[in-house]
């Protein structure tokens, strides 16, 4: 497959790497949630883990593998796991890997389910030290004895911060911590994560992946370049022959099989599909983003934009250099003091008040009243989250429509 390009892989790799039966173009779904074996031996060392198959769809089903073959492939990785939504992926892995004792170093810009599961953690008696990762130092600095890892999102979301990637990376490489990087902002036909050295990528295939706003799903990645070898939490049950698979093993039997956030057929085909027009949709969507935040930086209506491509940006250089030339598709802004952020909300017509991102649609929503509300102020204020914030997710509409209903919802 590595003679195509990107856009030529996007398209072609279900076909390729799967090859469906019948000259069908798409894995069929497949829902059976049991698997039938001749020979009982067979069903033995399946379950043993000595032969590949399936034996329950709970842990694994045609339809499943055939997207993990997929993302995996067009990820770079040694292996990967879908599960039935992104937080899913997140919980279970981080459930899987992690013993109370620990001590692990996260972004405190985060996903607000993800910051709210960071809590449940420390509950279970992992210690976390919540960091400012655009600044690497801070990163090193908050290191310990027992760090078992350290968890960042590319471009958070809502205040785009974006992450000093290549440094954080040189860090966990030359310390050996487990580097996992939530990149469902900038999925991979923006940002190669394995380029900056990630041990585990976890998207939310919901997001820009499906695209459509019909289907969740989540995934993890393994990129191979971890040695599980020095990390102490594998149980000796998961040390499997092939030692880049370790962490992986872990995840599945831990984390999908025992945990149960399992990926129907039906939404692995649905993201399947998405997933070939991605690279359209993502470029469309960076174009329209950058358009609109260029409008309103430049309007007096506007007291603040957060959006990486516009130059007065803090992270603008890191961004350009780490993102291949995008941007994104969310952004963050303010109204001038004065003007009333729900009237103005209320009056676009074409831009949908709605919770959600990466869709195809343009999507806007006050967040601190909403998606961060149970955060409280004080977290907030460490996101850099404003009481008056409104979060855009940018479609693929035309941008003359979209530039035209930010302005008309001002008369
Ligand atoms: C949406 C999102 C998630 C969670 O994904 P779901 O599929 O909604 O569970 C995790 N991380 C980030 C950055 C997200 O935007």
């Amino acid at each position: 497959m590595k003679q195509y390009a990107l856009d030529t892989h996007l398209v072609h790799t279900d076909r390729l790497v799967n090859s469906p039966e019948d000259g069908a173009v798409h894995t069929p779904t497949s829902n059976s949630v049991l698997f039938e074996f001749e020979d009982v031996a067979d069903l033995e060392a399946v379950f043993q883990g000595k032969k590949a198959g399936h034996v329950y769809s709970r842990s694994s089903s045609g339809s499943a593998v055939a997207l993990q073959n997929l993302l995996n492939e067009l990820e770079g990785g040694v292996a990967a796991t879908v599960f039935s939504t992104g937080m899913a992926a997140i919980s279970a892995t981080f459930f899987s890997l992690l013993r109370a004792g620990d001590h692990i170093v996260v972004s405190q810009f985060l996903f607000g389910n993800t910051r709210s599961f960071m809590q449940a953690l420390e509950g279970f008696g992992i210690e976390i030290s919540f960091v400012d990762i655009s600044d690497a130092d801070s990163v090193e600095k908050a290191m310990k004895e027992n760090t078992k890892l350290v968890f960042c999102e590319t471009i958070a979301n809502p205040v785009t911060q974006v992450a000093a990637m290549y440094e954080i990376g040189d860090i966990c490489e030359r310390k050996n911590v487990l580097l996992i990087v939530d990149n469902t902002m900038t999925p991979f036909v923006m940002f190669n994560s394995k380029a900056v050295k990630s041990s585990l990528v976890i998207t939310s295939l919901t997001k820009y992946i499906a695209g459509h706003g019909s289907v969740l799903g989540g995934v993890v990645v393994d990129t191979g370049l971890y040695n599980w070898e020095n990390y102490s939490n594998i149980s000796e049950k998961y040390k499997v022959p092939d030692s880049n698979l370790w962490g992986m093993t872990q995840i599945r039997k831990r984390g999908l099989r025992d945990m149960g956030a399992t990926l129907a057929p039906s939404s692995a085909h649905a993201i399947s599909v998405g997933l070939e027009t991605l690279k359209l949709r993502m470029q469309k969507s960076c174009e329209n983003a950058m358009a609109i935040a260029q409008y309103m930086q430049s309007s007096d209506e506007f007291k603040r934009v957060h959006y990486p491509g516009l130059n007065v940006h803090p992270h603008h250089t890191r961004a350009a250099d780490i993102f291949g030339g995008q941007f994104g598709a969310i952004l963050s802004f303010e109204l001038a003091d004065g003007l009333d952020f729900r009237a103005y909300l209320n009056k676009l017509n074409l831009v949908i008040n709605a919770t959600h991102l990466g869709d195809t649609r343009t999507l806007a929503l006050p967040v601190s009243t909403t998606i961060f509300y149970e955060n409280g102020l004080t977290q907030r204020q460490q996101m850099g989250i404003s009481e008056n914030l409104i979060r855009l997710s940018v479609g693929i509409e035309d941008t003359n429509d979209l530039l035209a209903d930010f302005k008309a919802a001002f008369s």
